[in-house]
């Protein structure tokens, strides 16, 4: 970089120079990503990456929307309930026996107060460790009696792992009681990641905010094929409820994925974890 910036136009040529250069250095690093591929994850049918499709808070415009919209493309969605209500068990046991997964979010779903204004005594700082896995405990008896099954993974009220200020995750991993805890994060080493050697405890994903596109939707997926590893997307709303996306927006993605499913294998969360274990790249 030239760094003769006696003035602010020339500091702006610099800096328009760093992002200029930024952009090249990011474009070799995806021509990279191509040849590299041999060390990646050998998904199933060739496929060039897994995409999963992850649904947080056990919200009715999921059941209402996603589900239908996953159900009439033949895919399946990862879904992370809290706060369950009452009226919804049977639409939550009907989506499990179709084949999605549900997943533990807590069952009070607590979150520092500055970032999750609620009762003080639903706030993680109320919590220890000890009370946040007794509470993942329960709800896995919840679960269990949804889909019939023993083990479920985990996703973080909030993408936090506190509780009362002490850090529960590595007590969580000693449990054994989830089988993996995604978060709220993606880097582009995830994107191109050999899903074998991922710590469970530490799944990535990307949220998408209100106003999301389907092409917005499209590109992060794109970005993953690129990489030859897995992108998980995180959903609340879809066409209702908080941090909405369309379901216009939703279901145009859908389409897109049903179209090409010979190169991007939608698979659920522990789906994605049990072929990438079961079958580990030559290269490791
Ligand atoms: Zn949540």
């Amino acid at each position: 970089m030239i760094r003769t910036n006696a003035n602010g136009r020339n500091l702006l040529t610099s800096r328009l120079r760093n992002i200029a250069y930024k952009g090249l250095l990011s474009a070799s690093l995806l021509a990279g990503l191509s040849v590299s591929a041999q060390a990646q994850t050998a998904w199933p049918h060739h496929a060039k990456a897994a995409i999963i499709l992850t649904y947080d808070d056990a919200l009715d415009s999921q059941l209402d929307n996603a589900i239908p919209a996953l159900d009439s493309a033949g895919l399946k969605g990862t879904f992370f309930l809290s706060n369950v209500q009452q009226k919804d068990v049977p639409r939550w046991k009907a989506a499990a026996a179709k084949g999605h997964e549900l997943g533990n979010h807590t069952i009070f779903h607590p979150c520092s107060k500055k970032d999750f204004p609620a009762d003080p005594r639903f706030t993680s700082e109320a919590y220890t460790p000890a009370s946040i896995l007794k509470e993942i405990g329960q709800q896995n008896v919840l679960l269990t009696s949804l889909d019939g099954r023993d083990q479920h993974g985990f996703a973080t009220p909030c993408g936090e792992t506190r509780a009362g200020e002490v850090d529960y995750l590595e007590a969580l991993r000693a449990s054994h009681l989830v089988t993996y805890v995604r978060g709220v994060s993606t880097s582009a080493e995830d994107l191109r990641a050999n899903v074998a050697l991922v710590d469970p405890m530490h799944i990535p994903s990307r949220g998408f905010a209100e106003g999301t596109t389907t092409e917005q939707l499209i590109d992060f997926a794109k970005q993953a094929e690129i990489g030859h590893g897995w992108a998980v997307y995180l959903f609340h709303g879809i066409g209702g409820d908080h941090l909405q996306v369309s379901s216009a927006a939703h279901r145009g993605f859908i389409a897109w994925l049903r179209a090409n499913r010979r190169d991007l294998w939608v698979t659920t969360l522990q789906g994605a974890l049990d072929w990438a274990k079961a079958h580990p790249s030559p290269k490791g």
